[in-house]
């Protein structure tokens, strides 16, 4: 690496004296076997971004704190090489020192991290870092070797037209909260700290407050548990700083931000701010659930049900179920906390947008579609009968009943039945606003007046 570093730097320098302007070496990404296509990348972090959101508390989208990691994040990650991700940044409401990466771009970092750092370069580093792990799609690398260890090659996308997300789904293979897949190993965390080394360089922070930051989180390690966790999911790749201060050393002096008088103000309020801890969220979470089978849902069709307001559409749903959304997604998932398992909804509704890719299809085509784009995460899900017209408060729909195996296990450990009612309208653009009303065989009839209302509730805008 480093004859090879000085070569470039020998070239870049006669190329400066030649035309162009001196551009320093940087660290090239890293490719690895990888069954994810980007598109599926996208797709599957979004699902995972979408039950963290079920299941952590975040810091809502309007708090200054939230909107300046926000900035802060984008700034590095337009400096990020390779792929453009749809980046996005999320701070939770939680004490224990954390952050984690989903594929496809969706960052999220604990609110006790942005108390920790003593610099507004140590929480930049802290996102460098996590986007190096976006950069080198450190996730899915790692499921596909997973893949690849369980299931002959031959067996694995493309064939049968089994995608590579479908497969992962038969597989058990998600990215949600506590996923194998979101524990980096040592060689993983030392290309991120690289890579994040010269994002921060090249958006001006200094490179060496990252690793100050993870070396804190080490030494503290020992005296109290808060710091557990991030090292577990980040584990020191052995003498960062000395990692960190070499690449630095690549690079052409230069002089670094200092705080930004943002920075002095959100670090104030965070300061201030009293996050949960890890047991407060576990009962949070407790709380924010419905008892699961044979109580399914436990709401009945005259519970207080509240308004979710969608640029597309508006639905009324159970107040003791929760929404979860993302800005870069069409994906729309409401739900009783308890109401999902490895990712995937058992019980609830997931919402979207589906155009088809062929032409003149008509609406019967562009469903058939749409179910075998469902059935993508569903594998063993088929269709029960014909699709049938209804109409939602006006507008043209069609309705399908579907039937798959539960995510969920049953009593006796063997798998459920899980029926599915797929709801879609067509807008006037021809684009198909979906529902798909999820629940275990058992439970669907007494969830089935909630879903009837939340569906006559549907408004398109
Ligand atoms: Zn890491």
């Amino acid at each position: 690496m480093g004859i090879w570093r000085i070569q470039i730097a020998t070239v870049a320098f006669i190329g400066w004296l030649l035309v162009a302007p001196f551009a320093p070496a940087r660290v090239e990404p890293t490719h690895g076997f990888d069954l994810f296509s980007p598109q599926e990348e996208i797709q599957a972090g979004q699902q995972a971004a979408a039950q963290v959101e079920l299941q952590l508390p975040l810091l809502p989208e309007s708090d200054p704190i939230v909107r300046y990691v926000q900035r802060l994040g984008e700034r590095l990650a337009a400096h990020a090489p390779g792929e453009k991700w749809p980046y996005s940044f999320h701070v939770i409401n939680q004490k224990e020192i954390n952050a984690f990466a989903l594929p496809g771009g969706a960052i999220f970092v604990n609110l006790g991290t942005i108390q920790a750092a003593d610099n507004e370069a140590q929480l930049a580093g802290v996102l460098a870092h996590e986007i190096s792990h976006v950069v080198q799609r450190h996730g899915t690398r790692a499921a596909s070797k997973q893949m690849a260890a369980q299931l002959p090659l031959a067996l694995i996308g493309g064939v049968m037209g089994n995608t590579t997300l479908s497969r992962a789904a038969q597989l058990g293979i998600s990215f949600g909260i506590g996923s194998y897949f979101l524990k980096n190993s040592r060689q993983s965390e030392s290309e991120a700290d690289l890579l994040g080394t010269d994002i921060m360089y090249d958006a001006g922070f200094d490179p060496h407050q990252m690793a100050v930051f993870f070396t804190k989180l080490q030494e503290q390690s020992g005296k109290q548990g808060a710091v557990a966790q991030f090292l577990s999911d980040h584990p020191d790749p052995g003498n960062r700083a000395g990692a960190v201060s070499q690449e630095v050393a690549t690079l052409p002096a230069k002089k670094y931000r200092v705080n930004s008088a943002e920075w002095a103000s959100v670090k104030k309020r965070a300061d201030g701010l009293t996050p949960m801890n890890a047991e407060q969220i576990a009962a949070w979470q407790k709380d924010h659930s419905v008892a699961p089978a044979p109580q399914a849902g436990g709401v009945s069709a005259d519970a207080s049900m509240l308004q979710f307001d969608h640029g597309d559409y508006r639905i009324a749903y159970p107040e003791n179920w929760r929404v979860a959304s993302q800005a870069n997604s069409s994906i729309v998932i409401i739900a009783p906390k308890s109401g999902s398992v490895n990712d995937v909804v058992v019980y609830g509704v997931t919402m979207g947008n589906y155009r088809s890719d062929k032409a003149g299809v008509g609406f019967g085509g562009a469903i058939a579609g749409l179910v075998d784009s469902l059935r993508h995460s569903n594998p063993d899900m088929r269709e029960v009968g014909q699709p049938e017209d209804i109409r939602v408060n006006g507008v043209a729909g069609k309705s399908v009943d579907l039937i798959g195996h539960s995510p969920e296990a049953g009593e006796n450990g063997k798998a459920m039945r899980e029926r599915d009612w797929l709801v879609a309208v067509e807008r006037h653009d021809g684009v198909l606003i979906y529902l798909v009303f999820a629940a275990p065989e058992n439970d669907f009839e007494e969830l089935r007046p909630v879903f009837e209302q939340m569906l006559k509730s549907l408004k398109l805008k």
